[in-house]
């Protein structure tokens, strides 16, 4: 039996032969990304960026605020503009550009207050993402929420355009990233053999993945690696009865472990490593709001979850939300949430 297949074309060719045309014809390229940019999203665009640069496109990449330290090895990263940092200045460049991408986010409210500045932008745009329910102003729309990250979208998106020659080590390394972050290293929604195939072009590039693990997951500061054992021990709650952990941290909490953006990034996992936990939950204080992280294993609908109760969305197994209110009341309204849940939390196998 001959095992070996080649790439599927998963997507629809007439989006990836228009995607090309705009390409082609645009003077000027806009690459977005979501609020708080994880791995995929800066991997994603950041891949697509460097593959419109080589083609000689004059491209920017803008992301609405700032990004955590142990995404900025990435190439380009120091070429990323942040929307807050000079609206001023984004303005100018939405005005100017004719061609928008939006990468990792399915509606224009997940790039904060750029919003407005996509919506009214008269450029052709395009999206490519792996969110359910994608937005109604796109000229192409290039959405697989059964693919696990959006680099691998952009991924077989060029190799559909027949770019695989044109990806170079820089490329492979960011789409790898992304793809790496949003499955945990390969730990969920990662059962998809093609995912190990196109790894595997992608090493053919040159990359380094053991390294690239390392300057992701093994990058932790001391603060950092202490805050994730203080909330751990201190600041989580098991409800043994529905399967489900919470752990919180409040602004105090954060401000002894000297916080910075990105610090409690993966935190919400880690309750999963319990016995029979299905359910992890991470209400975190922010300046703002009250910033809230689900993460499930097997069928439990985290993102319904979080839309029903928190304005949230996202993944089945990994989504968010957030409360406008106190982290007490984050908490109390989360406690009577996962009760209305009970039936679903008590027979979810793990
Ligand atoms: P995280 O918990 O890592 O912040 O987010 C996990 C996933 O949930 C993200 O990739 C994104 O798909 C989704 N997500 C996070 N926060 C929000 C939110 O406030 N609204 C929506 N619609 N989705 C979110
Ligand atoms: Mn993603």
């Amino acid at each position: 039996m001959n095992y070996f297949k080649p790439l599927s074309g998963v997507i629809d060719g007439l989006a990836v032969g228009k995607v090309q045309q705009l390409i082609e014809h645009s003077n000027q390229i806009l690459i977005t990304a979501h609020l708080s940019p994880d791995g995929d999203a800066l991997g994603a665009s950041l891949g697509l960026y460097h593959y419109l640069k080589h083609k000689g496109k004059t491209v920017k990449l803008m992301v609405p605020n700032s990004f955590p330290y142990f995404l900025k090895w990435m190439a380009g990263a120091g070429e990323i503009l942040v929307y807050e940092y000079n609206p001023q200045a984004a303005q100018v460049i939405f005005n100017h550009s004719d061609l928008i991408f939006s990468v990792d986010y399915n509606i224009p409210k997940r790039v904060g207050k750029m919003a407005p500045l996509l919506e009214q932008s008269t450029a052709q745009k395009v999206l490519i993402d792996h969110h359910l329910f994608p937005g109604k102003i796109y000229d192409v729309v290039i959405s697989h929420p059964e693919i696990s990250s959006t680099s691998e979208l952009v991924f077989r998106m060029l190799y559909q355009m027949g770019a695989y020659d044109a990806i170079d080590k820089t490329m492979a390394e960011c789409l790898y990233c992304g793809m790496m972050t949003d499955t945990g290293g390969f730990t969920f929604n990662s059962n998809n053999p093609e995912i190990y195939l196109i790894i595997s072009l992608l090493l053919r590039k040159g990359i380094d993945k053991d390294r690239i693990y390392s300057l992701v997951y093994n990058n932790l500061s001391q603060d950092r690696f202490r805050l994730l054992g203080f909330t751990l021990s201190q600041r989580m709650k098991i409800y043994p009865e529905l399967h489900t952990a919470l752990i919180w941290l409040s602004l105090e909490d954060q401000k002894q472990f000297s916080y910075n953006k990105g610090d409690t990034e993966g935190f919400v996992n880690y309750p999963l490593s319990i016995k029979d936990i299905i359910f992890s939950v991470f209400i975190r204080e922010d300046e703002d709001l009250v910033k809230i992280s689900f993460r499930s294993q097997g069928t439990f609908p985290t993102n319904e979850f979080a839309a029903q109760f928190f304005h949230g969305g996202g993944h089945l197994n990994a989504s968010g939300g957030e409360f406008h209110g106190t982290l007490e009341d984050a908490v109390l309204l989360f406690e009577n949430s996962i009760g209305l849940y009970a039936e679903k939390l008590r027979n979810t196998p793990k």
